[in-house]
């Protein structure tokens, strides 16, 4: 069976198109939390642009990445950031937040083996979006921000070696969404060498295994895929040793 997991149609950090997302995921990706699009991974598309509707933020001493859950429906309240985000619906099925906080306490109670694994799509800007990679549902939890119950959602960065095989990322090595807008309106959202629109992808100037760093906007930059392969290229042809 092909693996939707080994075989991703995109790097971590590719900027992509709104259309080339759904093309990749196969459905239209109304909704910002996505369960179960198909028997592998669920799907949450995140935004923490000014202005933007949910407070998604890096939690340094956890290696997490916090989700707020969503608001109900406009057509259940028309104030929607007033009241209660919901576990279950009205008819009493569980809502987007109810599904994922069951899949992360069934993790946390031993009930299912492996936590729920949900791909990270970001929004750069209208239009433009950013592949974030995979992640695990760690934890879920309902919490009181002073004025109504709201859900967090604890995801830790993966890499997926194979079927059996993953590793954490350490939150140092994820570029924040913030650092990410801040890099395309400083790049003007071309590759910075050869100013092309087209396959780009968000580099690290200094590699993390040099001690580069991705929480600052200084140590990233914009490069198109054909940038990005003559620089590695350049890597591996270093000079010969000369052996006397
Ligand atoms: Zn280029």
């Amino acid at each position: 069976m092909k693996s939707f997991l080994l075989n991703p149609k995109f790097e971590v950090d590719d900027i992509i198109s709104y259309t080339e997302l759904t093309a990749a995921e196969k459905m239209n990706l109304q909704k910002g939390m996505n369960f179960n699009v198909n028997p592998e991974y669920s799907v949450f598309l995140m935004s923490v642009r000014k202005g933007a509707p949910y407070a998604d933020k890096i939690d340094e001493k956890t290696n997490t990445l916090i989700y707020e859950g969503h608001d109900v429906p406009s057509n259940i309240s028309d104030k929607p950031k007033e009241v209660d985000q919901q576990l279950i619906t009205p008819n009493g099925s569980l809502t987007e937040n109810g599904k994922f906080y069951t899949a992360a306490q069934s993790y946390k109670l031993n009930l299912i083996k492996h936590p729920h694994r949900i791909k990270v799509y970001e929004k750069i800007q209208n239009g433009v979006w950013c592949y974030k990679g995979f992640y695990n549902l760690i934890d879920a939890k309902i919490e009181n921000d002073g004025k109504r119950n709201v859900f967090k959602f604890y995801l830790q960065p993966v890499e997926i070696k194979s079927m059996k095989k993953e590793v954490v990322i350490p939150f140092n090595r994820v570029i924040p969404t913030h650092v990410k807008v801040e890099v395309w309106a400083r790049d003007k959202g071309r590759c910075v060498k050869c100013g092309s629109t087209e396959n780009l992808h968000y580099d690290h100037d200094l590699p993390y295994s040099k001690g580069g760093t991705s929480l600052t906007a200084e140590n990233v930059r914009i490069l198109c895929m054909k940038c990005n392969l003559s620089k590695s290229n350049k890597i591996l042809s270093l000079p010969p040793i000369l052996f006397p």
